[in-house]
């Protein structure tokens, strides 16, 4: 294991004001003013900053914590209260899993072909709900909702995803589509997400329009944004792509070499990788402004749930129950954890749903 890369969040002390930090094992250092950019407690100035700015705060702050910053920038980590790290845009969710998209194209259309017939010619996705991304440690209200003709209570069958997301800084003019190959200029950085999914809900409301209500409840994402430029030794070529994409899409980019684990309340239940994604971040990017929509600052893209090829990689309980294993959905008072050793990781704990 390598020296961990930079990465970004925003903190408070005993309800103090919102400071920015970068991680430094189990400490963290107030890089508060160390660029102007850094002047706020949110990122999302230097998201907006582009680029050349992004490259120019990492080498300061990266130089500012190499040089020993004085102990009264340095607060032990789990004395520090995380907090979301930027102000939200918009937030798609992929579907870039191969292995996933078939395994729930089983569960869901059994008499279908598992793979829609699109799924190899573009990054599906569906745009979420921006306003319920929460950080870190925020609890989940198990989500109410029609569970089928009916039916409407307590969601039964509450699941995790496991996920990884990338956000952006400001793109080109609305009309102006980010060409693949310079995509990653427009990617500050990536943290852990679970996509909470409430699969009654899901099941019985997706079709015709995609996911709605099943999945806007809560989106958890990590608190640290680790730069992508901090993360060149994990980079990895893209999995081949049979059939070749359009050339919109090409060339596909690098994809990444990122573990991640989900335990249930300590217990281990799964593992995988982000190098089961078979779309890479450029060509998901691409393809959601191909039709000229534009981006904003802060704008979250997640990849979709990352399942592996083999039984111990699923990525989330709906795989793992239809496989045999464990055989349950979240209870309240789980505590669910997805976590990433390069990236850092997310925790929610499931709390009753309120009286219907
Ligand atoms: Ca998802």
């Amino acid at each position: 294991m390598t020296e961990a890369p930079l990465a970004y969040g925003v903190f408070s002390v005993a309800g103090g004001a919102h400071r920015i930090g970068v991680r430094s094992g189990d400490d963290l250092v107030d890089v508060t003013g160390v660029h102007d950019l850094l002047a706020t407690g949110s990122l999302t100035p230097l998201l907006a900053a582009g680029f050349e700015a992004w490259e120019e705060t990492r080498s300061l702050v990266e130089a500012f914590t190499q040089a020993g910053p004085d102990p009264g920038r340095i607060t032990p980590a789990h004395s520090a209260t995380m907090h979301l790290p930027f102000a939200v845009g918009d937030y798609v969710d992929f579907y870039s899993s191969l292995h996933h998209a078939t395994n729930v194209g089983r569960l869901f259309r059994p008499d279908s072909e598992p793979l829609t017939p699109n799924w190899r010619h573009m990054p599906i996705g569906y745009h979420g709900r921006a306003g319920t991304v929460v950080v870190d440690g925020t609890p989940i209200r198990r989500p109410v909702g029609q569970r089928g003709p009916g039916d409407f209570g307590p969601s039964r069958k509450l699941d995790f995803e496991l996920e990884v997301g990338f956000v952006t800084g400001q793109g080109p003019r609305l009309g102006s589509p980010i060409p693949v190959a310079e995509a990653e200029r427009y990617i500050f950085g990536l943290m852990v997400v679970n996509d909470w999914s409430a699969r009654d809900l899901q099941s019985w409301e997706y079709q015709p329009l995609g996911p709605f209500l099943g999945k806007s409840f809560a989106t958890s994402i990590s608190p640290w944004v680790v730069p992508l430029k901090a993360l060149d030794d994990r980079r990895i070529e893209a999995v081949g792509q049979n059939p070749p994409p359009l050339p919109y899409l090409l060339p596909p980019g690098r994809g990444l070499d990122l573990d991640l684990e989900v335990t249930i309340n300590g217990k281990a239940v799964t593992g995988s990788n982000t190098n089961h994604l078979y779309w890479t971040m450029s060509q998901q990017l691409a393809h959601a402004t191909s039709n000229g929509a534009s981006i904003r600052a802060g704008d979250l893209f997640a990849s979709g749930t990352i399942s592996g090829p083999t039984p111990d990689s699923l990525g989330c309980l709906l795989e793992i129950t239809a496989n045999g294993q464990n055989g349950e959905y979240l209870q309240d008072g789980d505590t669910v954890v997805v976590a990433s050793s390069v990236l850092g990781s997310c925790s929610g704990t499931v709390v009753a749903s309120r009286p219907t």
